[in-house]
């Protein structure tokens, strides 16, 4: 146990007042969790990019340090990575066997993306990095001990429970993924305005699968595109891979410190539902309370819909829109951040009706709307989840479902 501060990505988690870490060698976490006595939920941290990775008042259990070996396996091409890694370092510990993952947007977050469904530009071809796990070990919530195999697990509860919602259910010491080949990409990014969104997206709604969109709408007005596409397309940049992938919007540099939320959402094409919104959506992100709030977007669909609905925690199959809104504040000022949660939530009731599905990518379990996010993610499959809680984590030593 150590009372040091961890160095977390997210800032608001960064500056939580803690009780302590706990960075355990592989072999003493069932011990840990098992006679853990300590203030619940136990908070768990791979990349340590969302803001409940620490909290006030609570220990975190950081798996970056002991967790982070990641073993590629020749004879059937996939890797197995452990608990605390990152994507980026997965992409780059791949790159010497020309392989790669449906990883996302980013190489930051950890092993959170995976568990959570985990969707990006390769996703429309592959499936959400769940659809491409084949193995799961850990430790639920209760203290067992676990390893399951796709090709025996598929089918149970267990296994759906641990794709897309184990962080409510298990500490996950190591995965095991198919790999794909590397792949060249081609990169378009342009800016506009708000008035050419709808047409942006109306045009990605006839995408190949080899292609997808995604957007930024930053609170100060103006919008960043990026069309990522696996065929070489006219006015764009090549890149190697994943791991060369530029950012979406350049990172605004605010003087003051910023906390924050990120709700995700789901939701079937659908533009013309876009369009006739688009009106509101530009008055809400004309008045949002910080211009570092702001609403993203990334396009999924054809393979991720490909899955069936009741294998993994995923639920919406349909899906081919994942907006995600992010509230931002300046850090320990209350006012601000309930104005930012207000906008959040308005801009949430707005877009409802076109994304009716919850990404719970990020946990809020220390927010007001979080029994409607665990609602809208799993729809009639949370009273499963739950127990299959009663009966893996019956003390809450993880997150609440
Ligand atoms: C810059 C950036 C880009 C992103 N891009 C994408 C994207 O393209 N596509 C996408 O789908 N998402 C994306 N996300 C969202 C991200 O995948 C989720 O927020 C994810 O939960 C982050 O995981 P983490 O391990 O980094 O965070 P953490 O805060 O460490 O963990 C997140 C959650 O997962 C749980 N958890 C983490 N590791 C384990 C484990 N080993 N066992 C059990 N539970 C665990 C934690 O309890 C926590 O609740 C992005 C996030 C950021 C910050």
């Amino acid at each position: 146990m150590d009372q040091a501060k961890p160095d977390l990505f997210n800032s608001q988690a960064a500056d939580a007042g803690m009780l302590g870490i706990l960075q355990p060698q592989p072999g003493q976490l069932p011990e840990l969790i098992q006679h853990w006595r300590g203030p619940r939920p136990l908070r768990v941290c791979s990349g340590g990019t969302t803001s409940r990775a620490a909290v006030d008042q609570g220990w975190t259990l950081d798996l970056r340090e002991h967790f982070s070996q990641v073993h590629w396996d020749e004879a059937d091409r996939t890797v197995l990575i452990e608990g605390g890694c990152r994507m980026g370092d997965v992409l780059a510990a791949l790159l010497p066997y020309g392989r790669t993952i449906p990883a996302g947007l980013s190489g930051l977050p950890g092993v959170g993306y995976v568990l959570t469904g985990g969707m990006g530009p390769l996703s429309r071809q592959v499936g959400l990095a769940v659809d491409n796990l084949q193995e799961i070990q850990g430790i639920w919530g209760n203290g067992d001990s676990f390893l399951l195999k796709r090709e025996q697990h598929l089918g149970s509860a267990e296994w759906r429970g641990l794709c897309g919602a184990a962080p409510f259910l298990a500490v996950v010491e190591k995965l095991r993924l198919t790999t794909q080949p590397l792949q060249a990409l081609w990169i378009d990014q342009s800016s506009g305005r708000p008035e050419q969104l709808p047409d942006w997206m109306e045009e990605a709604e006839q995408f190949a699968s080899g292609s997808s969109l995604q957007w930024h709408w930053q609170g100060s007005g103006t919008l960043q595109r990026m069309r990522i596409s696996c065929t070489e397309e006219p006015v764009s940049q090549r890149i190697e891979g994943l791991h060369q992938l530029p950012p979406l919007a350049a990172k605004p540099d605010f003087p003051q410190r910023l906390h924050g939320e990120v709700l995700g959402l789901l939701g079937p094409a659908g533009v013309a539902s876009w369009r006739t919104v688009l009106p509101q959506l530009s008055a809400l992100m004309l008045r949002c309370p910080h211009p570092g709030c702001s609403l993203s977007c990334q396009q999924i669909g054809a393979a991720t819909g490909r899955e069936s609905v009741d294998v993994t925690s995923f639920v919406h199959r349909d899906a081919m829109w994942k907006p995600w809104i992010t509230a931002v504040w300046p850090a320990g000022d209350e006012p601000a951040r309930q104005r930012a949660l207000a906008w959040l939530e308005e801009l949430w009731g707005l877009l409802q009706p076109l994304c009716p599905g919850v990404h719970l990518a990020q946990l809020h379990d220390h927010l007001p709307f979080h029994q409607r996010e665990l609602e809208q993610a799993f729809g009639t499959w949370l009273a499963g989840l739950r127990r299959l809680k009663a009966d893996r984590d019956p003390d809450g030593n993880l997150p609440s479902l």
